[in-house]
């Protein structure tokens, strides 16, 4: 006998529009709709609800991969629409959402034409990391990827079809959000994931169309050591500001990363999210003893 594949398992998708692109997924499970992730804003939000009314299936489950405003700013409107559905998050990210430590919040609502929601709707299931999840008549696995792209960050992994719904630990093709200064801790997850067992699984990533998980990690891990090959040399000592970064560094750094990746939109509402991006990596690198990096950030 052989398992099912991924086609058996039947997952939907929207995208909201750019600027600042991002999934909400639904897979059809035995006993109802599992939700993943609630977009960033509640007008987006509404827009995807309809598409899952369309399915004449109830969701019976919400699932956040992590606490970025834009995969939690929806999660209201859904909750609403069906109370009586769980919100799961791991404890390190309903922590996260709690504490919001880095003001990404507050950042997202003075947004121009921002309608994040003021107040957040938050998860009502808490699991711990590496457990198993049961919803709806599918077996659910949960695995935790803390200090990459978000502080906290979980992928929930489908077995039989070997879906991994991977959050923004993935992208494709997508111009990725590196404020938080984490794009070494990042690779290090991403090399993690790589030499799993779910690196055979395809991914439905956070932002982009879904995909093979292997093609999407070797994507991702080239993207981020290339960025970080690009800041470096801006926050060397014998660079014109040394370890500061100056206007002209920023804009070559930019302008060298948009020639790489011509046309891969922003992953967040923010406009200025390359600036922002250079700032984090480069504040990174300043930082660290390039001794103490593991192999695959050096
Ligand atoms: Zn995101």
């Amino acid at each position: 006998m052989t398992g099912r594949t991924a086609a058996d398992l039947r997952v939907q998708r929207f995208a909201s529009p750019n600027p600042g692109s991002v999934n909400a997924y639904w897979l059809h499970a035995p006993q109802g709709l599992i939700l993943i992730d609630t977009l960033r804003s509640p007008a987006d939000a509404r827009k995807a609800l309809a598409r899952v009314r369309d399915t004449g299936q109830p969701v019976v489950a919400i699932l956040l991969t992590h606490v970025h405003p834009d995969h939690v700013g929806g999660a209201g409107l859904f909750h609403r629409a069906f109370p009586q559905a769980p919100i799961y998050a791991s404890e390190a990210s309903a922590k996260a959402m709690r504490q919001d430590s880095r003001g990404l919040y507050a950042l997202t609502r003075s947004l121009p034409g921002s309608d994040f929601p003021k107040k957040l709707t938050y998860p009502t299931k808490i699991f711990r990391a590496g457990t198993t999840l049961r919803i709806a008549g599918l077996t659910i696995r949960t695995a935790e990827f803390p200090g990459g792209e978000s502080d906290a960050a979980t992928v929930y992994h489908e077995p039989r079809s070997r879906s991994l719904f991977v959050g923004d630990l993935l992208g494709n093709r997508v111009t990725p959000a590196l404020i938080e200064g984490n794009s070494c801790g990042w690779l290090s997850q991403l090399e993690r994931l790589r030499t799993s067992s779910l690196a055979t699984g395809r991914a439905y990533p956070g932002h982009g169309a879904p995909a093979p998980a292997r093609g999407l990690i070797t994507w991702q891990q080239t993207y981020l050591k290339r960025f970080r090959k690009l800041v470096k040399p801006a926050v060397a000592e014998n660079s014109p500001a040394g370890p500061r970064v100056t206007g002209a560094e920023r804009r070559t750094i930019i302008a060298a990363t948009k020639r790489a990746y011509p046309g891969h939109p922003l992953v967040a509402s923010l406009p200025t999210l390359m600036e922002e991006n250079v700032k984090a990596v480069a504040a990174e690198i300043a930082s660290t003893d390039p001794a103490k990096l593991p192999r695959i950030c050096r």
